[in-house]
C-alpha cells in the first residue's frame, strides 16, 4: 500500500486554499467558517451556531476534510508555490509533462494565485522565474529553448490570449504522434522574466468579460499558459538528445455553475449555462479517480481535450481547490472540498 500512495501522489496532488476575509465582508460583519486547522486538515462550521440551545449546538457537527496540503489565509504566495510548483520543475526539466490549475468559485481566489499582482505575483510568473535561475544554472551542460503560449476557452471556443482579433482556433490531432494542437496559436520565444509579464499582463487584459455582473469578470473564461522546454544537452556523448518538457498553468472558469447540476457522477449535461469544459473536466478526473481510465471521455471538450496527454500520461498534476472562508459563500464551499476531497484518489 507504500507503493499505491506513492503512485497515487505521483499523478495527483490536492491543494486547498482559504482566503481571507476581504475588507468588505469583514465590514459586513461577515465571519470566517472555513479554516485549515493544520498542514492538511480543513475544517467547515456550520454558519450559526445556536448559542442559546447547547443540546442543538452539539448537533451541529462540523465537516473536516484532509488534503494533501491545505493553506489558510496566512499562507503567502511565495509559499504556495514553493508547496505546490517549484519541485515540478524539476520533471519539467526532464522533459516531462506537467498541469497546475487552480479551480473553484468565482471570487475564491483563483487568478490571485495563479496571476497575482505585479508587486506580489502568482504561480505563474514565479515559476517561469525560477525555470529561467535553473537554465542559467545548468546555462554550460544544456541548451534550452523556452516557448509560451496562452490561449482562453470560452464558450467552448479558443481564442488566442496573446494575438486578439484572430477568430477562434481549431484543435488538430497530430496523426502520427496523436499530439493536440491549437492551429495557428501564437508560440513566443521567451528569455526573461520581464517579458513574461508583460505578455502575461497583456494576455489578461484579452480575456472574455462578461458584459452584465461586474464581479462575474472572466468567471466563464479558462485561461491556460503553456510553457514548453526543450533542452539539448551540449555535451559530447550524449550530444542531439531533446528533453521535450511542457507546464500548464490553468487559471480555469468559476465551478459554481458547475457543481449546480449536481450530477459530477454522471456523463456530461449539455444545460444552457453550463460550462461544457469544466464538467467535462469534471467527469474525467471522477473516472479517473475510479479507476476507470478506458472510459474517460477526454473528447467531450476543448479542456480536457487540450489536457488529455497531461492527465492520463506519465506525469504530474497539481490541483489548487480554492474557497472563500464566510457563511455566505458555504454551500459553495462545501461543494467544493467535497469534489477537491474526491479528486484525491486519483
Ligand atoms: P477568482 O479568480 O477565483 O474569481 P480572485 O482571485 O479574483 O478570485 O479573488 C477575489 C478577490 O479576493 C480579489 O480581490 C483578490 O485579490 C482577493 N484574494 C483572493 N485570494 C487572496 C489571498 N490569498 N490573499 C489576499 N487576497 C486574496
Ligand atoms: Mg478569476
Amino acid at each position: 500500500s507504500s507503493t499505491n500512495k506513492t503512485n497515487k501522489q505521483s499523478r495527483l496532488t490536492v491543494a486547498l486554499r482559504i482566503r481571507p476575509l476581504s475588507k468588505q465582508e469583514k465590514d459586513k460583519g461577515l465571519t470566517k467558517i472555513a479554516q485549515a486547522v493544520d498542514s492538511q486538515m480543513v475544517v467547515l462550521h456550520e454558519p450559526e451556531p445556536d448559542r442559546n440551545d447547547p443540546l442543538r449546538q452539539k448537533r451541529q457537527q462540523e465537516k473536516q476534510f484532509m488534503f494533501d496540503m491545505a493553506f489558510d489565509e496566512f499562507i503567502d504566495q511565495d509559499e504556495v508555490y514553493n508547496k505546490t510548483t517549484k519541485d515540478i520543475l524539476d520533471f519539467v526539466l526532464g522533459g516531462y509533462h506537467a498541469t497546475i490549475f487552480a479551480y473553484g468559485p468565482t471570487g475564491a481566489g483563483k487568478t490571485h494565485t495563479m496571476v497575482g499582482y505585479n508587486s506580489n505575483p502568482g504561480i505563474m510568473v514565479r515559476a517561469l522565474n525560477d525555470l529561467f535561475q535553473r537554465m542559467h544554472e545548468a546555462a554550460e551542460e544544456d541548451q534550452f529553448d523556452v516557448t509560451m503560449s496562452y490561449l482562453e476557452v470560452y464558450n467552448e471556443n479558443i481564442r488566442d490570449l496573446l494575438r486578439p482579433g484572430t477568430g477562434h482556433l481549431d484543435l488538430r490531432e497530430d496523426a502520427r504522434t496523436n499530439e493536440i494542437k491549437v492551429a495557428g496559436l501564437l508560440e513566443v520565444k521567451i528569455t526573461n522574466t520581464d517579458m513574461v509579464m508583460n505578455m502575461l499582463q497583456k494576455g489578461n487584459k484579452n480575456r472574455t468579460v462578461e458584459a452584465t455582473a461586474a464581479n462575474a469578470t472572466s468567471s466563464r473564461s479558462h485561461a491556460l499558459l503553456q510553457v514548453n522546454v526543450h533542452r539539448r544537452s551540449k555535451l559530447k556523448d550524449v550530444k542531439g538528445k531533446v528533453k521535450a518538457g511542457r507546464l500548464f498553468m490553468i487559471d480555469l472558469a468559476g465551478s459554481e455553475r458547475a457543481s449546480q447540476t449536481k450530477n459530477r457522477g454522471q456523463r456530461l449535461n449539455e444545460g444552457a449555462h453550463i460550462n461544457r469544459s469544466l464538467l467535462a473536466l469534471a467527469n474525467c478526473i471522477n473516472a479517473l479517480a475510479k479507476g476507470d481510465a478506458k472510459y474517460v471521455n477526454f473528447r467531450d471538450s476543448k479542456l480536457t481535450r487540450l489536457l488529455k496527454d497531461a492527465l492520463s500520461g506519465n506525469c504530474k498534476t497539481v490541483m489548487i481547490a480554492h474557497i472563500a472562508p464566510s457563511a455566505v459563500q458555504r454551500e459553495e464551499s462545501f461543494n467544493t472540498l467535497v469534489y477537491a476531497d474526491r479528486a484525491k484518489n486519483i
